[in-house]
């Protein structure tokens, strides 16, 4: 069997609401999608996103390089075309955007595969679980009045939610804390409450600043420092009880493997746009071999199945980015993510609501 048609589409679709953090705002959210066919009519459907910068340059890295390598494949050797892109866009790749491309096409791989055996991709992958825990990040963004996070992350909790997600990185340490204080009232003992800096502090500045927090219960502080400065990390890991989060910026088993040899963070979020599932899944062993946990980033629809799939994942993260373009959004209930029963990750865009936003298509065919 083998892969005769690839469409590829690049989508800029507005966020549902304002999205600010300690570094970026997410002024679009960039959706960049694979479409593959076999002979035999059977598709897969892959994608993966920026927040507005290099939407384009990656629709033109998929199309020239990465269709060229997958089209007259078998789209069942999954491993093996894993390798072929990643030694063939070695000399330019292993981060960033190419990570980004293949992503995208592998996870249209393992769509394509499960579909293909009739099973849901985490009942494919040898579910953990048959629902998955979430927290919700949309009510704590740093544009937020403190007010505004208080009530939102009441109203979250009175949904079901068991964790709140608070951004933090504002300039003043005192109004971070009274920000993240505040919620931690509003939301009782039981409930859990992460912050998330975004990368924003040095190891210095977060030292002094997960002091303030230290009498919170924090279940977990998110990249608190740049990504690459591991050491920074370890340091700070060295003076606070609170577990350190990180992943959603690294992009293979490699650099997880340097955190976690180096006990610099405790949870890895992998972002399975970023990663794909092939290298996702790695990441999870990898992880459960140190005793620790993954909660991935951002693309709830996909990360459902993820973390039902594997033993050691702990929330599905609730951001609606994409609710408003699928035909059958996240079924949420009591909060915990429900993953789809139908073959494969079950996602299908909605294209009567998310056609208007397509910038660019592709479609590429294989030359026999
Ligand atoms: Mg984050």
């Amino acid at each position: 069997m083998k892969i005769n048609r690839i469409d590829t589409a690049y989508y800029r679709l507005p966020p549902h609401r304002r999205i600010l953090d300690a570094i970026q705002e997410v002024e679009f959210l960039d959706v960049i999608a694979a479409r593959l066919y076999t002979e035999n009519g059977e598709e897969g459907l892959g994608y993966t996103y920026t927040i507005g910068r290099g939407g384009k340059a990656t629709k033109v890295l998929l199309d020239t390089e990465i269709v060229p390598l997958i089209l007259g494949e078998d789209p069942l050797d999954i491993e093996r075309l894993w390798e072929k892109m990643w030694w063939g866009l070695h000399w330019i790749g292993r981060h960033g955007l190419t990570l980004l491309c293949s992503s995208a096409i592998d996870i249209a791989l393992w769509d394509l595969k499960a579909k293909m055996s009739g099973l849901p991709l985490y009942k494919f992958l040898g579910a953990a679980r048959s629902k998955a825990p979430m927290y919700n990040t949309d009510c704590g963004w740093l544009n937020h009045s403190k007010n505004e996070i208080v009530e939102e992350a009441s109203r979250c909790v009175d949904q079901g939610f068991t964790g709140i997600k608070v951004k933090v990185g504002k300039e003043q340490r005192s109004e971070d804390f009274t920000r993240v204080e505040a919620v931690r009232k509003a939301i009782g003992d039981e409930v859990k409450l992460m912050v998330d800096a975004n990368l924003c502090w040095t190891a210095a500045e977060s030292i002094a600043r997960c002091k303030l927090f230290e009498d919170l219960d924090l279940f977990w502080v998110e990249e608190p420092i740049e990504a690459d400065d591991v050491l920074g990390h370890e340091k700070l890991s060295e003076h606070t009880s609170i577990p350190i989060a990180v992943g959603e910026n690294l992009f293979n088993r490699h650099a997880f493997k340097e955190y976690l040899t180096r006990r610099a963070a405790s949870i890895m979020q992998p972002d399975v746009a970023r990663v794909g599932i092939t290298e996702w899944l790695r990441i999870a062993d990898l992880t459960h071999s140190f005793n620790s946990s993954v909660s991935p980033h951002l693309m709830m629809e996909l990360h459902v199945h993820l973390v039902c799939a594997v033993p050691n994942a702990l929330f599905v993260e609730y951001v609606p980015l994409l609710d408003r373009f699928v035909q059958h959004p996240l079924r949420i209930e009591e909060g915990y993510a429900i993953p789809s029963e139908q073959p494969g990750h079950g996602i299908v865009f909605d294209e009567e609501k998310i056609g208007p936003y397509c910038l660019e298509k592709s479609s590429w065919k294989w030359n026999k």
